[in-house]
């Protein structure tokens, strides 16, 4: 099917629904739009699709439209959107199904820096088995040309405070969130083998 949205034509894939609602493993059928996710949302002045509207969009089976929107990388995981939800959907989970669907199918996520910034994150998780702000910092600012000037000043305050250690503190069990990431990584790329 294809619809018409903001003057463009958008297709409408079968299964996408199903499809998101196995990734995120909620009942993405069941929500009837009352938009108290939006209405809690910390975030939701900054995304481009409000919680709701990303909802309503996987419901529709617009994937071009969710897999393209910022909002996906810009959810901070901090569920008061499932706190208030009638429906038991966790939003958090939704949108990092969707991220996770992005990387698989090899689009270029619309905001850059966020993926940047989510992979240094892991990177320096599976180095000392937390993340290591100052190196997380670091290598987004080093890959990521719009980044390099923005926030120094706040830097500058944080590390006076003693807000950012120079040196890494690790897990003492280290090793098994290496694993960890190793194997979902290497669900992730099967998933992307099998995919159609
Ligand atoms: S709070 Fe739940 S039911 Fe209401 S719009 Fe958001 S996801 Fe849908
Ligand atoms: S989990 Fe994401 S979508 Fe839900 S309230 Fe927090 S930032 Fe918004």
């Amino acid at each position: 099917m294809r619809l018409v949205e903001d003057q463009k034509i958008t297709r409408s894939v079968p299964g996408f629904a199903e499809r998101v609602a196995q990734e995120s493993g909620q009942p993405i059928e069941a929500c009837y739009q009352c938009g108290k996710c939006t209405a809690g949302c910390p975030l939701a002045s900054v995304m481009d699709m409000k919680p709701n509207q990303v909802i309503r969009a996987v419901q529709l089976g617009l994937e071009d439209t969710v897999l393209d929107c910022n909002a996906v990388w810009h959810c901070s995981g901090c569920e008061t959107c499932f706190s208030r939800c009638p429906r038991n959907i966790d939003m958090s989970r939704v949108n990092k199904a969707l991220a996770r669907l992005c990387i698989i199918e090899g689009r270029k996520p619309r905001d850059p820096a966020v993926a940047t910034f989510h992979k240094a994150f892991l990177e320096s998780m599976g180095r000392w088995g937390r993340a290591h702000e100052v190196e997380v910092l670091s290598l987004t600012k080093l890959r990521e040309a719009s980044q390099r000037l923005k926030d120094i000043r706040l830097g500058a305050v944080l590390f006076e405070k003693g807000r950012l250690g120079l040196l890494p503190s690790w897990v003492r069990k280290s090793r098994d969130v290496r694993r960890i990431l190793a194997d979902s990584e290497a669900r992730a790329r099967t998933t992307q083998e099998t995919e159609p």
